[in-house]
């Protein structure tokens, strides 16, 4: 096969965690999502201290001696199979990159022969990268289940982001759908590349171009496969906000299960897509507003999910009548964050502002930058209501969740 063919073949199987799409892919794009992204895998990303960057996404080889249930990469699957020599894919990505096409490097890869051969292969890339080919820009890889210590040490040191699969949130899972995987390990890699990033401090490694102490800094990501086992919601929020509060995890990554034909899952329910983005909301609520949210504070069906019809935010709204309406003239920061149509930029302008007006209706609500005609039923100013609640009891139309699952051939949005 061509380089040109196969370079697409494995661009267009990299579409594994969200990376590029965004952690507040909102419910529209988030549905969207599950599109396939062929021929050419290249998002834009937006990261806070990177800036925008257009990420080329590939595969460095989509061989696999391990044997994952939900994967269509895994041992023994007939597919078309191909890698790509660490060389030769720098080349590739530094032409397109000569050319302005893309701004940064997503890599990821099967595990060819085993851990240890994967990811010398990987680091072989971003040493030709970073030390040989003096790129400076943007590098994300993705490590693999079995890496051994030195190998994390060294991905980090020359990578500004490196990310884990945990794929559950608890061994038992792993042990039924990926018994080579360890969940312990997968956490111990995570912590490691912060361990590094944090000693390696303003210090440089030898021939790296980058400016000093940029070594992961954008820290970790890890994606989780939601619905290949008996984990709740809950279980991953906890995981997920336990290993941010570490700071061992930059943002998780939520990747709806589907079934692919010929591996053992083929005949599971697939998980609705709207699930994923309620985790992502969650997720949001967890880690961008102050402290206001905990997971243990969400609201939960008996299952341990979170409800499909309502956000995450409005359905804790509407289990807590007795907190509403706030009054926006007296209300403290974390009050006020918790009402539905106010985001924390929103919070922070009617903060400022407040002390200088002397009425807020709907229309002020507006221009602060809130959802009025969500937030108006939640708020009072000076003891007087903004307006009544309008609430859509469902947000999406039974379409939405997969009835019948369907079977997929090659899944975007769960794999490497
Ligand atoms: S999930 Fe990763 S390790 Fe498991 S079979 Fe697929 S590519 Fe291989």
């Amino acid at each position: 096969m061509e380089t040109e063919e196969k370079i697409r073949l494995l661009m267009s199987q990299a579409v594994s965690d969200r990376e590029g799409v965004g952690p507040l892919a909102d419910l529209a794009s988030g549905l969207r999502a599950r599109e396939p992204l062929d021929p050419i895998n290249i998002r834009s990303l937006a990261d806070r201290g990177f800036g925008k960057t257009r990420l080329f996404r590939i595969l460095l080889t989509n061989v696999c001696a391990f044997s994952c249930d939900y994967c269509p990469m895994r041992a023994g699957r007939e597919i078309p199979r191909h890698a790509l020599a660490p060389s030769t894919l720098a080349d590739v990505f530094l032409t397109a990159h000569g050319r302005g096409w893309v701004s940064g490097l997503f890599v990821t890869t099967g595990i060819p022969r085993n851990p240890r051969f994967a990811m010398d292969r990987l680091i072989e890339l971003v040493e030709i990268l970073r030390l040989r080919r003096r790129y400076a820009g943007y590098l994300h890889a993705k490590a693999v289940a079995g890496a051994e210590p030195e190998q994390i040490d060294r991905l980090a040191d020359l990578c500004d982001r490196v990310s884990y699969n945990l794929e559950a949130a608890c061994q038992a899972t792993l042990d039924r759908v990926a018994p080579e995987k360890s969940f312990e390990d997968g956490l111990a890699l995570l912590r490691r590349v912060r361990d590094r990033s944090q000693a390696l401090g303003t210090r440089r490694v030898g021939g790296d171009p980058r400016p000093p102490g940029r070594a992961a800094a954008a820290g970790t990501t890890a994606q989780f496969v939601v619905g290949i086992g008996s984990e709740a919601d809950r279980n991953f929020l906890e995981t997920s906000h336990r290993l941010w509060r570490e700071r061992a995890l930059h943002h998780p990554h939520f990747a709806a299960f589907r079934p692919i034909e010929d591996t053992p899952l083929e005949g599971e329910r697939e998980t609705p897509v709207l699930r994923e983005n309620r985790l992502y909301q969650a997720d949001h609520l967890l880690r961008d507003y102050a402290g206001a949210f905990r997971p243990e504070d969400l609201v939960y069906g008996t299952d341990g999910n979170l409800p499909l019809s309502r956000d995450p935010k409005l359905a804790w709204a509407l289990a807590h009548p007795d907190r509403y309406p706030v009054d926006v003239a007296t209300a403290d920061k974390e009050t006020l964050l918790r009402v539905p149509g106010l985001g924390p930029r929103t919070v922070e302008r009617l903060l400022a502002v407040r002390r200088s007006i002397a009425a807020l209706d709907v229309a002020g609500l507006r221009k602060s930058g809130a959802a009025a005609s969500r937030a108006r039923g939640f708020l009072a100013w000076r003891g007087r209501t903004l307006g009544a609640r309008s609430i859509q009891e469902t947000l999406f139309p039974p379409e939405h969740f997969p009835e019948p699952s369907r079977v997929y051939s090659f899944s975007p949005g769960t794999f490497r």
